[in-house]
C-alpha cells in the first residue's frame, strides 16, 4: 500500500489540496480534522468543559464515528448522524483543537487512522501524520503558510459561508490554534525529520496543487 501523510498548520489547504491530488491519483483521502472536529462537537453538545481531559474520556465510548465515501468525498457520521457540514463551522475548529490534546482522544483515534492505511492507498491529512500515525508512511509532505497568506484564505471561506467574522479574528483564532498543536505534550504539530517542506505563500490554489502533485508522485515513484 501507497500512504501520503500531509500535516501542517491551520488553513494552510491541506483539506482542499489533498482531497483533490487523492482524487487525481485514486487514493482514498483521509480527513483526521473531521475526526477531532466530531469529538468536540459531541463534547460541546453535552456541555462538557473542553479542557477536562477526564471529562471528555468519560464521553468517549457515547461516541461512534465512521467515515463515508460519497459523489462528493469524505462524509463523516457520529453516531450515525451526518455532521460533516457542521464539524466545518469556525467554531468547531478550537473545539477540536481542545479535545486533540488530550492522550485518550488521541488513541481513540490512532487506530481507526493507522487501519484505514493498511487497507487502502490512501492520503491523510492531519498534525501528527508523518510523526505519530504513519511514521513509515511513503512520502511525507509538511505543507505550510505563511499565518497572513492562511488568515487571508480562511476569511474568505468564512465569507463563501456567510459566517459573522473579520479577518483580524480569523487571524488570532489561527494563532491560538497554532500555538495549541505545537505546544502540546502529546503528539504536537512539527515537521517529519524526513517530510519534504512545502510553503505556498506565494503560490496560488492551482500552483500549490501542481506543487504537492509533483511532489508526491516524485516521492511516491508513480
Ligand atoms: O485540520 P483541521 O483544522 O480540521 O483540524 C482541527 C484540529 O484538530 C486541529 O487544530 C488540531 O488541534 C486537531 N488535529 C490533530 N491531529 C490531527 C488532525 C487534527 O490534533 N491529525
Amino acid at each position: 500500500m501507497i500512504s501520503v501523510a500531509i500535516d501542517g498548520p491551520s488553513g494552510a489547504g491541506k483539506s482542499t489540496l489533498a482531497r483533490r491530488v487523492a482524487a487525481e491519483l485514486g487514493f482514498l483521502y483521509v480527513d483526521t480534522g473531521a475526526m477531532y472536529r466530531a469529538i468536540g462537537l459531541y463534547a460541546s453538545r453535552r456541555g462538557a468543559d473542553l479542557k477536562d481531559e477526564s471529562a471528555v474520556g468519560a464521553l468517549l465510548p457515547g461516541i461512534r464515528l465512521r467515515l463515508e465515501y460519497q459523489e462528493d468525498g469524505q462524509h463523516i457520521y457520529l453516531n450515525d448522524e451526518d455532521v460533516t457540514a457542521a464539524v466545518r463551522a469556525e467554531s468547531m475548529g478550537m473545539a477540536a483543537s481542545a479535545v486533540s490534546g488530550h492522550a485518550c482522544v488521541r488513541a481513540f483515534l490512532l487506530q481507526v487512522q493507522r487501519d484505514m492505511a493498511e487497507t487502502h492507498n490512501v492520503l491523510m491529512d492531519g498534525r501528527d501524520i508523518g510523526t505519530v500515525v504513519l511514521p513509515n508512511a511513503t512520502v511525507k509532505v509538511f505543507l505550510t503558510a505563511s499565518v497572513e497568506a492562511r488568515a487571508e484564505r480562511r476569511y474568505k471561506e468564512c465569507l463563501q459561508k456567510k459566517e459573522d467574522t473579520t479577518l483580524e479574528k480569523v487571524r488570532a483564532d489561527l494563532e491560538q490554534r497554532d500555538w495549541q498543536d505545537t505546544h502540546r505534550t502529546e503528539a504536537p504539530l512539527r515537521r517529519a525529520d524526513d517530510a519534504v517542506l512545502l510553503d505556498t505563500s506565494a503560490m496560488d490554489f492551482e500552483e500549490s496543487y501542481q506543487a504537492l502533485l509533483d511532489t508526491v508522485r516524485r516521492g511516491a515513484g508513480i
